[in-house]
C-alpha cells in the first residue's frame, strides 16, 4: 500500500496534468486503458483516474476500488459513463473553461467556410496574386444569413453572443426549449434546417445525436446552405454530407471533428467547398491549460474535500469515506 492516493492515468495526457497530480498523489501510467496493463494486485490499489480519451467498462471492473474518473474535455463520450454510474463512481468533465476558445473556433471556421479565407491565402502564396490577379470573389457571404445553432449549451450560447455581433438571425434545436433566449426554438432538427441556411452543431456525442445530420436535414438547408460542425463528428452522415456537397444540395462545410478521427473521409477532401481543421477548437495552451487544471483540481477537491468540483450528471455522487 503506497503512502500516497494512487491515481492511474492510460494513455497519453497533457502533462501540466501530470504534474498537478504529482503534488498530493502517487501517479500511475499505462501505455493505454487496457485491464491487461494492470495487475489485479495493483489494480486493487487505485483510487482515482485521469484520462484523456477512452476508459471503457472493463477497465472500470478491473479496479474494485476505484472512486473517480476525472476525464479530459467537456465531452466524456469516451468514458463509459453507465458502467461508472452502476459502479457508484464519480466522472467528471470539463466544462466552462473551454467555452469562449470553442465558440471563437467555430465563428472562425464559419468565416473561413463562406469566405474561403484559407483559399485566398493559399492564392497569395502560391504567387498567383502577382500572376494572375485578384482572388476570384467567394459566391457565399455572412451577409443576410440565418444562423440555426444544434445545441444551444455552454458553447452554443458562447457561439449565438457572437454571431449576435455580425448580425444574423439565430434560431435553434434542443431537445427541450431554453426559457432564458431570444432566439427562436424549433423543436426538431429538420425543421429547424428549413427555417435557417446555416447550421453549426455542437452536440454531444449520445445515441441520439447520431448522424442526425442526414440527408433530408442537408436538403432542408438548401442551395446556399452551409453546415459548422464543431460538436462531434458522430452526429453527421459523412457520406451523405460528401454527395450534397458534390451536387450542390448545399454549398458549403466546415468541419473541426470526423467520425473516425484522425481518418478523413477522401471524398471530402477532394471537395473544394469544405473546409477541414484537425479538432482544434479547444487548442490553445491557455485553454488546454486551464482544461488540464480542472482535472486535476477535481481529484484534489474529491479527496480533500469528498466533492468533485464538475461531476457529469449522470454520477452526482459524493466521497463515502469510513
Ligand atoms: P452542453 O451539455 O452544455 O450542451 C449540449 C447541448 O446539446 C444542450 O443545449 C442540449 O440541450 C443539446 N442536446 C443534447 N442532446 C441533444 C439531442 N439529442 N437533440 C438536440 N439537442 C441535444 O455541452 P457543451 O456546450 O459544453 O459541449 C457540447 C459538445 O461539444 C461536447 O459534448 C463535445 O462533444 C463538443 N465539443 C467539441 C470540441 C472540439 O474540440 N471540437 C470542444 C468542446 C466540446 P437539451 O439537453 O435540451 O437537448
Amino acid at each position: 500500500m503506497s503512502a500516497k492516493t494512487r491515481i492511474l492515468v492510460p494513455g497519453a495526457i497533457r502533462e501540466r496534468v501530470l504534474e498537478r497530480l504529482q503534488e498530493r498523489f502517487d501517479v500511475v501510467r499505462i501505455e493505454r486503458a487496457d485491464p491487461s496493463l494492470i495487475t489485479r494486485a495493483e489494480a486493487a490499489d487505485i483510487f482515482g483516474a485521469a484520462v484523456s480519451g477512452r476508459f471503457d467498462a472493463a477497465l472500470i471492473e478491473h479496479l474494485p476500488a476505484l472512486e473517480i474518473i476525472a476525464s479530459f474535455g467537456v465531452g466524456y463520450d469516451g468514458v463509459d459513463v453507465s458502467a461508472a454510474a452502476a459502479r457508484g463512481v464519480a466522472v467528471t468533465n470539463t466544462p466552462d473553461v473551454l467555452n469562449d476558445e470553442v465558440a471563437d473556433t467555430a465563428i472562425g471556421l464559419l468565416l473561413n467556410t463562406v469566405r474561403r479565407l484559407p483559399q485566398a491565402e493559399m492564392w497569395l502564396r502560391e504567387g498567383r496574386w502577382v500572376r494572375e490577379g485578384a482572388f476570384p470573389l467567394t459566391p457565399l457571404s455572412l451577409r443576410g444569413r440565418k444562423a440555426g445553432i444544434y445545441g444551444l449549451g455552454r458553447i452554443g450560447l458562447a457561439i449565438a453572443e457572437r454571431l449576435k455581433g455580425f448580425g444574423v438571425e439565430i434560431a435553434y434545436h434542443t431537445r427541450r426549449p431554453r426559457a432564458d433566449v431570444p432566439y427562436t426554438y424549433y423543436p426538431s432538427l429538420t425543421e429547424l434546417a428549413e427555417a435557417v441556411d446555416t447550421l453549426i452543431a455542437i452536440v454531444p456525442k449520445t445515441p441520439e445525436t447520431h448522424r442526425t445530420i442526414d440527408a433530408t436535414v442537408l436538403r432542408s438547408l438548401g442551395p446556399q446552405g452551409v453546415l459548422i460542425n464543431v460538436g462531434r463528428g458522430w452526429t453527421v452522415d459523412e457520406d451523405a454530407l460528401a454527395a450534397a456537397l458534390k451536387d450542390g444540395v448545399i454549398a458549403a462545410a466546415g468541419l473541426d471533428v470526423f467520425y473516425d478521427e484522425p481518418h478523413v473521409p477522401q471524398a471530402l477532401l477532394d471537395l473544394p467547398n469544405v473546409s477541414l481543421l484537425p479538432h482544434v477548437a479547444s487548442a490553445s495552451v491557455a485553454t488546454r491549460d486551464a482544461m488540464a487544471d480542472l482535472v486535476a483540481d477535481n481529484l484534489h477537491a474529491w479527496f480533500d474535500t469528498g466533492a468533485a468540483l464538475t461531476p457529469v450528471p449522470e454520477t452526482p455522487f459524493t466521497r463515502k469515506t469510513g
